[in-house]
């Protein structure tokens, strides 16, 4: 008989945004199998378990997804609780699926356990609501990422017709996304904000529009980041250029 994998959120990065179902499987886990992207402290709890580090940050070099998939089926067939951790929650641009039938087709059993992905963390950090009341009644997680042979421009549809957009694995393209947002009829005055490393005490937030996105990504420090777009970021965007604008008073006033 075979043991259980289960697919687990790891959380966005703050490591006491981990759920308790999610703690406890780390505490008795044989094996763990953890993304780059997991926070150190998070993969400590699993205290009993042999620790193997297989994806990298995005972009960089990730260990084969087969591979990863053979190594977890491996697991199963000689350990009982194999966990797999994932950054924020498995189910939402984790790859999550492929494991999934991989295990299913080894007739392995699988267990997913959610977790609080980077969008909702960072929208709590920033104290805006990705619906309001007559602003927003729609929200699209999207990324512009896409595989091979798959339709680049797929996104688009689904950050146009929202009234909110979360952006995930997009702050390296951010020129084109605008640029793409706009072209499809967006107005390049739209709010937008780029948080990086959400829940994470070096976080930062970057108010923009569409027309200045690219200019707010790059003062990213090369963390994950997402990029919001909606009327729901108004308010705080234009607070925050206000302040830029005083920061430039200032600045040219200790200049003279
Ligand atoms: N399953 C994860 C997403 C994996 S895709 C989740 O639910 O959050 C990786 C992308 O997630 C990154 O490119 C970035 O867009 C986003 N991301 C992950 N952690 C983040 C964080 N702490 N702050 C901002 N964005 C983050």
């Amino acid at each position: 008989v075979s043991g259980t994998v289960y697919l687990v959120g790891a959380g966005p990065g703050a490591p006491d945004l981990l759920t308790l179902r999610a703690a406890r499987l780390l505490e008795s886990a044989d094996i763990l199998f953890y993304d780059a992207l997991v926070n150190p402290e998070v993969v400590a709890l699993a205290t009993r378990a042999e620790k193997i580090a297989v994806g990298k940050r995005c972009g960089k070099h990730s260990s084969a997804q087969a591979f990863i998939n053979k190594r977890l089926v491996a697991a199963a067939r000689k350990h009982d609780v194999v966990v797999r951790l994932k950054g924020g929650d498995p189910l939402l641009f984790g790859r999550a699926q492929e494991e999934i039938d991989a295990l299913s087709a080894a007739d392995i059993r699988c267990e997913v356990v959610p977790g609080v992905t980077s969008a909702l963390a960072a929208s709590a950090d920033l104290g805006i609501s990705l619906t309001r009341r007559g602003v927003s009644r729609s929200v699209s997680f999207v990324t512009p990422r896409a595989g091979a042979g798959e339709d680049a421009s797929n996104w688009l549809r689904a950050a146009f017709v929202a009234d909110t957009t979360v952006i995930y694995m997009g702050s390296g393209e951010a020129g084109k996304i605008a640029a793409d947002l706009i072209a499809a009829g967006k107005p390049p005055s739209m709010p937008a904000v780029i948080v990086e490393n959400a829940s994470l005490p070096e976080e930062r937030r970057h108010f923009a529009t569409l027309a200045t996105l690219s200019l707010a990504a790059e003062q990213l420090n090369g963390g994950p980041a997402l990029i919001f777009v909606g009327k729901v970021y108004a308010e705080a965007a234009s607070a925050a250029a206000h302040e830029h604008q005083e920061d430039d008073r200032g600045r040219a006033f200790a200049a003279a």
